[in-house]
């Protein structure tokens, strides 16, 4: 269903609350990681040219419910400054008359940041006292916080019920359109690649995706959890014990689809020899007893590459090993060059993927860098999140 965009907003002079996702890693008081931000400065930089007064608002961290100034958003004011080449001074709280002064103060053109959203505890127990406070600072919302649109607190959900409109910033527009064609009308082939720790973290995802892919590729710890279902030994790879029946499960779906579900041939494995650690590449049937899993060995690489050159749609997330730890990225980094020499339409989502597409320089070569992690895992397993159903259908 379409939602309002902020496209169809009269902005003019109106007070705009920009719900945004500024949650960015922060070290000794700098921005260090400035990408989050920088995706959503296309709405900040519309809203500013057409005049409104711009309110931005964001959580950071956890500082669970109290004002810590570890999690102050001053660091993300200055680097917003920095980047729109505009003062955007940051208010002391998020509610309160202190703050609401500062806002009437703003001209049209003008914008501030408010202190950490979740200074206040209401912010997550989606207080509606609260959410209403914070909608009383404004006349319009915009929700470009896709990032954060799983959660169902005060500034992405509870406000949407004190504001005349909830619209959509075009960053959240552009990862709904993205995403929702993955579900909706993924061009064919179309191959999924799935890494990461936890099979348990994605099965949610796996289901949903296995009634529309094609092909699934899976490699990171997750692949020892599905090599064990299947009876092969795995070492001392790390497997979900409690997960073996329902990792069988997924595979006599897929097989009961006709969906191609690729595990790893070979192994890039750490093992102790005597008093020395060792790294050698095994294949599955001659995985040693005491060896570890840390990434998907060269064949696996050149395996699962010639699928996604293959692929009309390729969607990828989680990493397919240690890929924190070289030598055990140049899995990852494989799989990133590949979806780059993809010509189809390439989506990854998750913080290692994208660490390692920017890592391998590649960034530009991809469709859409998905800016959620928990969020866009829950939008493809097919969730409805509380902060897409609370904004404004289209009429
Ligand atoms: P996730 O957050 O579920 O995407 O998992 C990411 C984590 O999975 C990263 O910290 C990786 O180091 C880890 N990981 C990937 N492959 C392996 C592996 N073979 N053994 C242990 N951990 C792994």
């Amino acid at each position: 269903m379409a939602k309002l965009s902020i496209r169809d907003l009269e902005l003019q002079g109106k007070r705009v609350f920009l719900r945004a996702d500024f949650n960015v890693p922060i070290e000794g008081g700098e921005v260090v990681e400035a990408w989050r931000i920088e995706a959503t400065l296309p709405t900040v930089r519309y809203a500013l040219g057409r005049g409104a007064r711009v309110i931005l608002a964001s959580h950071l961290g956890r500082p669970k419910g109290k004002r810590d100034p570890k999690y102050s958003l001053q660091p993300v004011a200055r680097k917003l400054s920095e980047l729109l080449d505009q003062e955007i001074p940051l208010a002391p709280d998020c509610v309160g008359a202190e703050v609401k002064a500062l806002v009437d103060q703003l001209s049209d053109g003008q914008a501030l940041l408010l202190e950490n959203l979740r200074f206040h505890p209401e912010e997550e127990k989606n207080d509606l006292e609260f959410a209403r406070q914070l909608a009383q600072l404004a006349d319009l919302y915009v929700n470009d916080a896709f990032g954060a649109a799983h959660r169902a607190h005060a500034s992405i959900e509870g406000i949407t019920r004190f504001v005349p409109v909830a619209a959509a910033g075009f960053l959240m527009e552009k990862e709904l359109e993205y995403l929702g064609r993955l579900l909706a009308q993924p061009e064919h082939p179309f191959v999924v690649v799935l890494g990461g720790a936890k099979v348990s973290d994605k099965i949610l995802v796996i289901e949903n995706l296995l009634a529309r892919a094609d092909t699934v590729l899976i490699g990171g710890a997750m692949a020892y959890t599905f090599l064990r279902a299947k009876g092969e030994d795995v070492g001392a790879s790390r497997v979900e014990s409690d997960q073996l029946e329902l990792a069988r499960k997924l595979m006599a779906e897929a097989e009961a689809r006709q969906i191609a579900f690729l595990l790893p041939v070979d192994h890039v494995v750490l093992e102790r020899m005597e008093e020395e650690v060792q790294t050698r590449v095994v294949r599955t049937e001659e995985f040693p007893e005491r060896a570890i899993g840390m990434d998907i060995g060269p064949e696996t690489a050149r395996l699962f590459a010639a699928r996604i050159a293959e692929a009309r749609t390729v969607f990828w997330n989680g990493p397919l090993g240690v890929f924190e730890q070289p030598p055990f990225d140049q899995g990852t980094i494989a799989i990133a060059r590949a979806l780059a020499e993809c010509p189809g339409v390439t989506i990854v989502g998750g913080g290692d993927s994208l660490a390692a597409i920017r890592q391998a320089g590649v960034a530009e070569r991809i469709t859409h860098l998905s800016t959620g992690g928990g969020a866009t895992l829950e939008f493809l397993a097919g969730i409805e999140l509380p902060g897409v159903k609370a904004l404004t259908e289209k009429t």
